[in-house]
């Protein structure tokens, strides 16, 4: 890899026209888009093992992709510098050097020498701040497109190591299989996929801090554990109602109690006839697990009716 000098998009077309020269007049040279969908994630399990020195706490969880995403659109024009802007069709995402897209560009200019300037139109479907990785899965999907886009030889692994300096969940979704989720959520095992069937995903409108769920919680009077191994099981054998029995999450040990409205919920989805139902991540997203789409569409409408919620999806495993 070239690390001695700054690398722009010319490196990389000039390097294009020299394969075929036929397209120099037609092809525009110094610009280059590309969309890529960033897709949202529940935790089946989710085990909080201990607090760390550094306030880090080690996890283990089993991360499942969903069929709800995020689309970013990257523009990237030649320049002698590296400069970004962002759009957002969502007032309240911001768009400035806060948003986890604009950190990881950066990140990856900064590490790889790029130059260019770099424009992202953002359409936000996930919701925010709900517990499934949204802007963790824009900033992996900024991290992918970089790399395509500047047409650098980097791995996964080495894009993993990078995101995990933005956020824990960022290794997760640059990986983006069904995983077995260790240490700060950076140590990750690929496990057999979610079989196939219907996730209803509620989002309360109640706003939860992952950092206040975290300092809340005792973890090491955790009275009860997820069964995650029986869950890495179940799922090899493709056992849907084994995997839908193991399903917890230690956090709902907080966010429950001051916010009933979780429980509630996960009560309405198992009578509206989920195989299980439980908070993703930190909360406040609901989801659970159904056989069939019809009883996942009545449900979802169902939701949406007695709590008045707008955030609610059909959705399938990816
Ligand atoms: P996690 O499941 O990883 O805890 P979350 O669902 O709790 O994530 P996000 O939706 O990622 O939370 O957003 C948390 C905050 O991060 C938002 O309030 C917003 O200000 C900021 N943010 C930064 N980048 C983004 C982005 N690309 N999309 C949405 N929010 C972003």
């Amino acid at each position: 890899r070239d690390t001695d000098r700054s690398r722009g998009l010319g490196d990389v077309y000039k390097r294009q026209i020299g394969n075929s020269g036929k397209n120099r007049k037609e092809r525009p040279l110094r610009m280059k888009t590309l969309t890529r969908n960033a897709y949202a994630k529940v935790n089946l399990a989710l085990d909080v093992l201990r607090r760390r020195e550094d306030g880090y706490h080690d996890v283990c969880m089993i991360m499942q992709n969903l069929s709800l995403y995020d689309t970013l659109t990257f523009t990237v024009e030649e320049a002698d510098t590296l400069t970004i802007t962002l759009a957002c069709d969502k007032a309240f995402v911001p768009c400035d050097a806060r948003n986890l897209i604009y950190k990881a560009i950066a990140l990856m200019g900064e590490t790889y020498h790029l130059t260019g300037h770099v424009h992202v139109e953002l359409v936000k479907r996930i919701p925010v701040e709900a517990g499934m990785a949204g802007g963790s899965t824009d900033c992996a999907a900024a991290f992918h497109a970089m790399r395509e886009l500047y047409g650098l030889d980097v791995s996964d692994q080495e894009l993993m190591k990078l995101g995990v300096k933005l956020g824990a969940d960022v290794p997760y979704c640059i990986m983006a299989k069904t995983a077995l989720s260790e240490g700060i959520g950076e140590v990750l095992t690929e496990v057999a996929p979610l079989p196939d069937c219907f996730v209803v995903v509620a989002k309360p409108t109640i706003s939860v801090s992952t950092k206040m769920v975290y300092e809340n919680l005792h973890a090491n009077e955790l009275q009860h554990h997820p069964d995650v191994a029986g869950m890495v099981d179940a799922l090899k054998q493709g056992d849907l109602s084994g995997v839908a029995s193991r399903m917890e999450n230690v956090l709902e040990t907080v966010t429950t109690k001051l916010y009933p409205q979780i429980e509630e919920i996960k009560q309405t989805m198992k009578e509206s006839g989920a195989e299980n139902a439980i908070m993703s991540g930190s909360g406040p997203t609901v989801f659970g697990l159904y056989t069939e789409k019809a009883t996942a569409e009545q449900a979802a409408e169902k939701i949406r009716q007695q709590y008045g919620l707008s955030e609610v999806y059909v959705t399938q495993p990816c």
